[in-house]
């Protein structure tokens, strides 16, 4: 891989890999957690220490295509990202969901959780069950307001648009929905074939370094943590095997696995 990064709190770090290259965009400041404050009782570790997380998005191009991995929480700045590389919010035509927490889908839209559609030329590959939650009464109820409107501003403008994936899916050529569940239902990470060995991002499936060397270890935090380890080791010896480039939202700065 041949990375061309200007400096550490850089918003924007250029990749490629096998032909496909790539940017992954800061969202939002690094944020300071304590290793503990993360992992239940019985696996709290000394010393502690701290861990930063990133918040990113990931852009691709892909075989041509424009392929954005979650959207971050403002549509206007990814956008504006996109621009400084001379990509329209208009020439995106994937985005690839990896689930629907606020800070990787509220971006979607051009004002925080509502307006109009931030690409208004993509399609959006998402889990099939996960979509059909969104779509119930009480989904709503049990939501922050905010968060609401956003899926239901949502459903009023992608669902025409929207790729249902149930198990592993093709979302499109050389692009594959693999489902990850656990940290969230429904979460999926995304694997890009290339010249090379595949790009793999595992959106929230691994938060830290510290979880894929431990591969036992429960985050607290996660819907289903049992269901989440399950996927975290399916995905990361996923990984091995294949020698994937390694892509993860909140891992540290710039968020791929060295
Ligand atoms: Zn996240």
């Amino acid at each position: 891989m041949n990375r061309t990064s200007k400096t550490e709190d850089d918003k924007l770090y250029l990749f490629e890999h096998g032909g496909t290259t790539g940017a992954v965009i800061r969202i939002l400041p690094d944020s300071s957690r304590s290793l503990n404050e993360m992992l239940p009782e019985a696996f709290q570790q000394q010393p502690d220490h701290q861990l930063s997380l990133a918040y990113t998005c990931c852009y691709l191009n892909h075989r041509d295509r424009h392929v954005l991995i979650d959207s971050g929480i403002d549509g206007d700045e990814v956008a504006s990202a996109l621009s400084e590389l001379g990509i329209a919010a208009a020439d995106i035509e994937l985005i690839c969901i990896t689930h629907v927490d606020r800070d990787h889908v509220a971006g979607l839209l051009l004002q925080i959780g509502d307006g109009e559609l931030t690409y208004p030329h993509a399609k959006y590959a998402i889990d099939a069950e996960l979509w059909g939650e969104l779509h119930k009464p009480e989904t709503y109820e049990s939501l922050p307001k905010h968060l609401s409107r956003l899926f239901q501003r949502l459903q009023e403008l992608i669902e025409d648009r929207v790729i249902l994936c149930d198990g592993e899916t093709e979302v499109a050529k050389g692009i594959t929905f693999i489902p990850t569940p656990g940290h969230r239902p429904g979460h999926a990470a995304y694997e890009f074939a290339t010249d090379d060995t595949p790009i793999l991002h595992i959106g929230d499936a691994a938060l830290q370094p510290q979880w894929i060397e431990h591969l036992d270890w429960p985050v607290v935090g996660d819907s289903d943590p049992e269901q989440a380890r399950q996927s975290r080791k399916m995905i990361l010896e996923r990984a091995e095997e294949t020698l994937a480039l390694v892509i993860g939202t909140h891992l540290p700065w710039p968020g791929i696995l060295a």
